[in-house]
């Protein structure tokens, strides 16, 4: 049969390559290190890990990473399996020795039968005659392939930065405050009446609230990110109340078109408004707020946000160099681009973010790979997992889940996976932690029925 051709041996490339080996079927590994490097890889190792060493929480029980590395195990993952030899005392993350943990990756994969390591850089859209091919070469994609697949999906589709806004909890945000309404009540259908969900305040609580902006500490942008231009069109929050303390008020918290159903006569200063952020309705956008304010002090300031004063967030916001696709609008369900469905991608390229992540939708890309290669459905093991999985999740919110003219990369989290049937009960806390002890037991369950090619149990 002919072999899968990977293009990127990081942490997906690394995984996917496995899996399709394991699976059955011939693989080439096409990576550019040590002919050409990035701004951040050091080695010419596999799964370099070119920033901290840890995998996050370990925990399955109560935490969505912690649960993707479970199921991952269960899959027979490489990435897990070298992870864990490698892993250093580190409470209840799992941390790695960095250089063994590529040392073991590298040292599996050449040792592999079926695996063919090619050092060389792709500098264009793989041939046509590689047929079956999965594209991993992640954030920092070598300009000559990210320029080609530019010009497949069309500029604005490849984004060069992530400008993340803030992305919050539905069920931590306080309605009745906070209330649901589209600016100027447009296209205010019952399918899109909880499109957008908006927070007033006061003079007094916008003032403060620009205050704590503008003192708030900024992460720096390292010295290769700042050759990479920056856009006028998603300014940080705080580099815009720099210019001027009305500048927020006519843009992104602008106070017009909306009236607040709890106080009516009251016109509001300013109001912020968040967006939906995924089909489910679990997650919101604070819409125009790409911030590079440090984690503690955005979380601090974002919650001066009358409604989100015990918001959750799932994700804070930032801004980094990163080469990622907008996968929900261009990927099908099996990560092939739909325009060119020889072409699959995987890792943080699909809008995914975190070694884990990336690890994870290699390991999906490279079984579906394989699966085609051999001539197998797309079905059991080798097809899509469930969407009550970590991986079933974070798969659905990038090929359609999430909302494809807001879309930017995405940790797994529990906001991604479709609703319990049952609320749990007792105080806050205990709830969210009975909430993701019984996401993550479901999970479990639909993982091992997707590895075992049943349906999973009632
Ligand atoms: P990578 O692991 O980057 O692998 C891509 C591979 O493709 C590389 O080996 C590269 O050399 C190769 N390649 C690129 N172009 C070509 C080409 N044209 N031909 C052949 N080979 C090519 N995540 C975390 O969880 N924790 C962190 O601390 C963290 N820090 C980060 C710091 C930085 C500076 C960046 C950019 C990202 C960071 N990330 C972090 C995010 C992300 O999870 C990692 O970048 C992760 O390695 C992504 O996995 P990947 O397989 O998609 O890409």
């Amino acid at each position: 049969t002919d072999p899968v051709h990977i293009v990127g041996a990081g942490m997906a490339g690394s995984e996917a390559a496995w899996q399709a080996a394991q699976a059955g079927a011939r693989v080439v590994l096409h990576e550019m290190r040590p002919h050409r490097g990035t701004e951040a890889h050091r080695t010419d190792g596999c799964a370099e890990l070119v920033c901290s060493n840890s995998f996050r929480s370990d925990c399955a029980a109560t935490n969505a990473v912690g649960l993707l590395h479970e199921e991952m195990r269960r899959a027979g993952s490489l990435i897990m399996a070298m992870g864990d030899r490698c892993k250093l005392p580190a409470g209840g993350a799992l941390a790695v020795d960095r250089d063994a943990f590529s040392a073991a990756v590298t040292h599996a994969l050449t040792g592999h039968p079926l695996i063919e390591i090619d050092r060389g850089e792709v500098a264009g859209l793989p041939p046509e005659a590689w047929g079956n091919v999965i594209v991993a070469t992640g954030p920092l994609t070598s300009p000559a392939l990210a320029e080609a697949i530019a010009a497949r999906t069309g500029a604005e589709a490849l984004a060069f930065f992530d400008a993340i806004a803030p992305i919050v909890h539905f069920d931590s945000i306080d309605m009745s405050k906070a209330w649901f309404q589209s600016r100027y009540d447009k296209g205010e259908t019952e399918a899109d009446r909880t499109a957008y969900l908006n927070c007033p305040m006061d003079e007094a609580q916008f003032n403060r609230f620009i205050d704590a902006v503008l003192e708030a500490p900024v992460t720096e942008f390292k010295e290769w990110e700042k050759n990479t231009p920056y856009f006028e069109g998603c300014l940080p929050i705080e580099v815009m109340a720099a210019r001027g303390r009305e500048t927020l008020r006519f843009g992104p918290m602008k106070p017009v078109g909306l009236t607040n159903p709890h106080q009516p006569t009251i016109k509001a200063h300013a109001i912020v408004q968040l967006r939906r952020d995924n089909a489910l309705g679990t997650l919101y956008n604070i819409v125009g707020f790409q911030t590079k304010m440090k984690y503690g002090a955005q979380t601090e300031v974002l919650r001066l946000i009358p409604g989100l004063e015990n918001a959750q967030f799932a994700r804070l916001g930032g801004i980094h160099r990163n080469t990622f696709l907008n996968s929900p609008s261009l990927l099908d369900g099996s990560l092939r681009l739909k325009a060119e469905p020889r072409l699959r991608f995987a890792g943080q390229i699909t809008g995914v973010e975190g070694y884990v992540e990336s690890a994870a939708m290699g390991l999906l890309a490279g079984r579906f790979a394989a699966a085609q290669a051999l001539g197998r459905p797309l079905d059991g093991p080798f097809g899509p997992p469930p969407p009550e999985t970590a991986h079933g999740a974070l798969l659905a919110h990038v090929t359609g889940g999430a909302d494809a003219d807001t879309f930017q990369p995405m940790n797994v989290n529990f906001g991604l996976f479709p609703p319990l049937d049952t609320r749990a009960k007792g105080r806050k806390a205990a709830r969210k932690a009975a909430r993701a002890e019984a996401m993550s037991a479901r999970a479990l369950l639909a993982c091992d029925a997707w590895l075992a090619g049943r349906a999973a149990a009632a």
